[in-house]
C-alpha cells in the first residue's frame, strides 16, 4: 500500500459535514457563554448546542460501527474533532468525553451491556452524556499503584445484588450532568478488592442514571471555559452486579485501552488550535503594518516566525493521522503512535500558538482578540488525558524497556 494521506470520499464529506456544523453552531458557543458568571451556567448554555450537534447524528457517527453507531474509527474521530475543535473546544470535548465514556462498554461490556447501555447515544435526540470518572483529589496519574501507593480511592462493594460505590472524584467532563445530578451515564473505576494487587483490584462499573451524586464544586478552569469538569463525591451511588464492565477486578486493562485511543485525539485537538491561531495571525501579518509601510508580513522574522508554526502543525496532523490509522487498523506499532502524538501534538501546540501570540505582539494579549483563548484552551492539552509528564512518558518508557521492543514497529506497520 502506497504511503498516501489522501482521505476517501466519505472521510472528505465528513470532514465538510463537521466544517459546516462547526461553522454554523459551534461558533455560537462563546458569544451564549462568555457572559455567564459559573462555569454550570456557561455548561448550561451550551446545551441547545450540544442537542443540534446530536440531531446532526455526530454523536452516533462517531459511536463505532460494531456497537450499533456509524463510526469506522480513530480516524473519523480524528476528522471531526479538527473540525471541531478549531471553532470550539468546550461541546467538541463534550461529545469526545462522552465518547470516552463508553469507551469501557465498547471494550469490555457484553452484547447485551452494550445494547442496554449505549442504546440511548445511538439517537438522533436529546442531550445524552456520559464520563469516564477516573481522576480522584489527591491525584490519578499512579491509579493502578501497587502498595504501599493509594492507587483509586473510591470503592465499590456487593450488597444485595448491587454494587455500592463510595468516593470522590474530581476533573471529570460532564459527569454531574445539565442539572447537577449525574449524567446519563458513568463508567466508574474503583476498587472491588482493597487487598488483591493492582492487576486484580480495579474495576470499572457501568452506572445508569446514577443516584447519589453529590456535586462538591465545578473547576474554574483557565481555558475550556465552557465545558463542566466538576468535583463530586459518589454518596453510596447503586448499581447492578451485572454493571461489572468486563472481568472484575479487571479494570486496569480497561482504563489504558480507553486511554490509548483518546491519545492521538489530544494530538488532534492540539492540530486544531494551532491551525485557528496559525489562521488568524497569517491574516493579520499579511494586512497589518502597525505604523510601518509594509505589512508586517514582509519582515523576515514575522514570516519565518509563521512558516515554522505551519511546518509544526503539518507535522503535527500527519503523526495524529498516521498514530490513528495504525490504532483502527490495530498496527503493532498504534499505542507507540498513540502516546507520541499525544505528547508532540500537545506541546507543540502550546509552544506554536506561543510563538504565534509573538507574531500578533501585545494586542493578541487582550481578550479582544481571540489569541489568549486558544492558548489558554492549548495549555491543558499536556496536563490532561494522563498528563505528559505523570503518565503519557512513563507509557512510553515502559514500552522502551520493553527487551522486545522493535524500534522500526512503527515506521514499517502497514
Ligand atoms: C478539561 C478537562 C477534562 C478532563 N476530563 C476527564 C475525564 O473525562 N475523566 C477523568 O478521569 N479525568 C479527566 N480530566 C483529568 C485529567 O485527565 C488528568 O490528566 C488526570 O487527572 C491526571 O492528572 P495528573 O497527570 O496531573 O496526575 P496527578 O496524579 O495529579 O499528578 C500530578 C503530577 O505529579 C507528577 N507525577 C505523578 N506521578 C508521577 C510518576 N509516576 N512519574 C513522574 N511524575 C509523576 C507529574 O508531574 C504530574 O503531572 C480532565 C481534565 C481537564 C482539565
Amino acid at each position: 500500500m502506497p504511503i498516501d494521506f489522501t482521505l476517501t470520499p466519505e472521510q472528505r464529506e465528513l470532514q465538510l459535514s463537521a466544517r459546516r456544523f462547526a461553522s454554523d453552531m459551534l461558533s455560537q458557543v462563546k458569544a451564549a457563554t462568555d457572559h455567564l458568571p459559573t462555569p454550570q451556567a456557561r455548561f448550561a448554555a451550551t446545551r441547545p448546542i450540544y442537542a443540534e450537534l446530536v440531531k446532526a447524528g455526530f454523536l452516533r457517527r462517531m459511536v463505532p460501527m460494531p456497537f450499533g453507531g456509524g463510526g469506522t474509527g480513530m480516524l473519523d474521530m480524528a476528522i471531526v474533532a479538527e473540525e471541531f475543535h478549531s471553532v470550539d473546544v468546550n461541546v467538541s470535548l463534550t461529545m469526545f468525553a462522552t465518547l470516552l465514556g463508553l469507551l469501557p462498554v465498547c471494550f469490555g461490556g457484553t452484547a447485551e451491556q452494550q445494547r442496554d447501555l449505549l442504546g440511548p447515544f445511538l439517537e438522533p435526540s436529546g442531550t445524552p452524556l456520559a464520563a469516564l470518572c477516573n481522576s480522584e483529589p489527591g491525584g490519578s496519574a499512579n491509579f493502578s499503584s501497587p502498595a504501599p501507593g493509594d492507587g483509586v480511592r473510591t470503592t465499590a462493594k456487593l450488597d444485595g445484588g448491587e454494587w455500592v460505590i463510595h468516593g470522590t472524584k474530581q476533573w471529570v467532563s460532564s459527569a454531574t450532568g445539565w442539572d447537577g445530578q449525574g449524567a446519563d451515564l458513568l463508567t466508574v473505576v474503583c476498587r472491588t478488592d482493597r487487598t488483591a494487587p493492582p492487576e486484580r483490584a480495579i474495576s470499572v462499573l457501568a452506572v445508569p442514571k446514577p443516584r447519589g451524586i453529590v456535586l462538591e464544586r465545578a473547576h474554574e478552569s483557565m481555558g475550556h471555559r465552557a465545558h463542566l469538569t466538576p468535583r463530586f463525591r459518589l454518596n453510596g451511588v447503586r448499581t447492578a452486579a451485572s454493571n461489572a464492565l468486563g472481568p472484575v477486578g479487571g479494570g486496569k486493562g480497561l482504563v489504558d485501552a480507553s486511554f490509548t485511543g483518546t491519545a492521538a485525539l489530544v494530538g488532534v485537538f492540539g492540530t486544531a488550535l494551532m491551525r485557528a491561531a496559525f489562521r488568524f495571525s497569517l491574516r493579520f501579518a499579511q494586512s497589518q503594518r502597525r505604523g510601518g509601510v509594509l505589512p508586517i508580513i514582509e519582515h523576515q522574522a514575522v514570516g519565518y516566525a509563521l512558516a515554522d508554526a505551519k511546518t509544526a502543525l503539518e507535522a503535527t496532523r500527519y503523526l495524529n493521522w498516521r498514530a490513528c490509522h495504525a490504532l483502527d487498523n490495530q498496527l503493532p506499532g498504534a499505542t507507540e503512535l498513540a502516546l507520541q502524538a499525544k505528547i508532540f501534538g500537545s506541546e507543540t501546540a502550546v509552544r506554536v500558538i506561543t510563538d504565534l501570540m509573538r507574531v500578533v505582539g501585545i494586542d493578541s494579549y487582550d481578550h479582544e482578540l481571540p489569541m489568549a483563548g486558544w492558548l489558554q484552551d492549548a495549555l491543558v492539552l499536556p496536563i490532561f488525558d494522563g498528563g505528559n509528564m505523570g503518565v503519557r512518558r512513563r507509557q512510553l518508557h515502559d514500552l522502551l524497556k520493553d527487551p522486545d521492543f522493535d524500534p522500526l514497529a512503527a515506521a514499517a506497520a502497514t
